[in-house]
């Protein structure tokens, strides 16, 4: 037995580690990631702006100006807090760690499998609360949940992940007014939905935001955002390690963030891309279409395996959720280009199809 063996936490042990599987050379819709590059013109302005940068010297630790950007681009009241992450992955677990020994974090299942990670890492209970065949919240499950559990944390993400459809704001509003959880509602697709509970926090003080510039154009820069009242900011901030958000993510942020006009085009270009790749999968007939708020679509497909299998040997990646509770034969592929989506389809049709595939 190796070192490590001995050494390592057994539950950390058992765990299967974050899986990202290999993309090198394939049209990659797997991950949610925005398919628009920066321009040469915004590319070349960014790379003078970043050679400013003072890489001798910590980072801002506040990041002041990065603030004032967000704020602006997501127009976030003044009266808010704003906290930042290295990616909203990074505050999933600063909430964790603002948990007592024995808490309890509650979520809802199918639902961003970071929330059930982040508990295990910090040795928190988690608890999920199976969603309907529709994929909408149980309420009388929930508040069942909630009354059994007395939760700490409630996570909720709005759009969800990976189902793409938004939950019904009242049963949100209930659990939010019937618990003395905080509530965390994970607004991760805020640009590609028709709802948000921003302006809200100033009606609920146990109300919590969570967003990120990852599904907006800025994966590579790993920046998430927590808006909340201003105490609340206040208070969590001091398990924030200090300069979490380095000096390359914060020039080059405050630099490609202000371009508010391009960031909302590209979002108006993937809600029509949307639109067309839904069409498009329901008219093949064979697939279940799960409606979505988000920059990717969910389907139920027959073979569902053969046909992820398929898409990869054919240099499509996309996400299989089929062995995910309640979502058998599931895929889920995120919005690209005209010419990625197109590429995705015909090779759906061609696998369900294979007499147009011969032609
Ligand atoms: C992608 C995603 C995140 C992670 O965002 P990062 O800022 O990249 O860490 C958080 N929540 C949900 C629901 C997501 O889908």
């Amino acid at each position: 037995m190796s070192f490590i063996d001995n050494w390592l936490r057994s539950d950390i042990k058992v765990i299967n580690a974050y899986h990202v599987p290999y993309s090198a050379d394939m049209v990659k819709l797997d991950a949610m990631e925005s398919p628009f590059p920066l321009s040469d013109e915004l590319t070349s302005q960014y790379l003078d702006y970043l050679a400013d940068a003072q890489l001798n010297r910590y980072p801002s630790p506040n990041a002041d100006e990065l603030q004032q950007t967000l704020r602006e681009l997501m127009d976030i009241p003044d009266e808010f807090g704003v906290l930042l992450g290295n990616g909203s992955d990074e505050l999933i677990q600063l909430l964790a760690l603002a948990c007592d020994t024995g808490d309890t974090i509650l979520s809802v299942a199918p639902s961003f499998v970071m929330y059930g990670m982040v508990a295990k890492f910090t040795r928190l209970n988690y608890q999920s609360v199976a969603l309907t065949n529709d994929f909408e919240i149980d309420a009388d499950a929930m508040q069942k949940a909630i009354q059994i559990h007395n939760p700490k944390l409630i996570f909720i993400a709005y759009p969800n992940n990976p189902t793409g459809n938004m939950f019904n704001r009242a049963t949100i509003e209930r659990i939010i007014t019937s618990s003395k959880a905080m509530i965390v509602l994970d607004e991760a697709y805020y640009a590609y939905a028709t709802d948000s509970f921003l302006t809200d926090i100033a009606k609920y003080p146990n109300l919590v935001l969570l967003r990120t510039v990852s599904k907006i154009g800025f994966a590579g820069l790993r920046l998430g955002l927590l808006i909340a009242a201003k105490d609340t900011v206040k208070q969590l901030d001091k398990l924030r390690l200090p300069y979490n958000i380095n000096t390359l993510t914060q020039v080059s942020a405050n630099f490609l963030l202000q371009e508010k006009g391009i960031i909302n085009a590209n979002a108006s270009i993937i809600l029509a891309q949307r639109q067309i790749l839904f069409d498009a999968l329901v008219k093949t007939k064979v697939l279940k279409v799960y409606p979505s708020q988000a920059n990717f679509i969910l389907f139920k497909a027959p073979n569902a395996n053969i046909l992820f299998g398929f898409l990869r040997d054919n240099g499509i990646l996309i996400k299989n959720l089929s062995t995910t509770k309640q979502l058998t034969d599931c895929l889920r592929v995120t919005i690209g280009t005209l010419k990625q989506n197109q590429k995705f389809i015909n090779i759906v049709k061609s696998f369900y199809n294979p007499t147009r595939r011969r032609k």
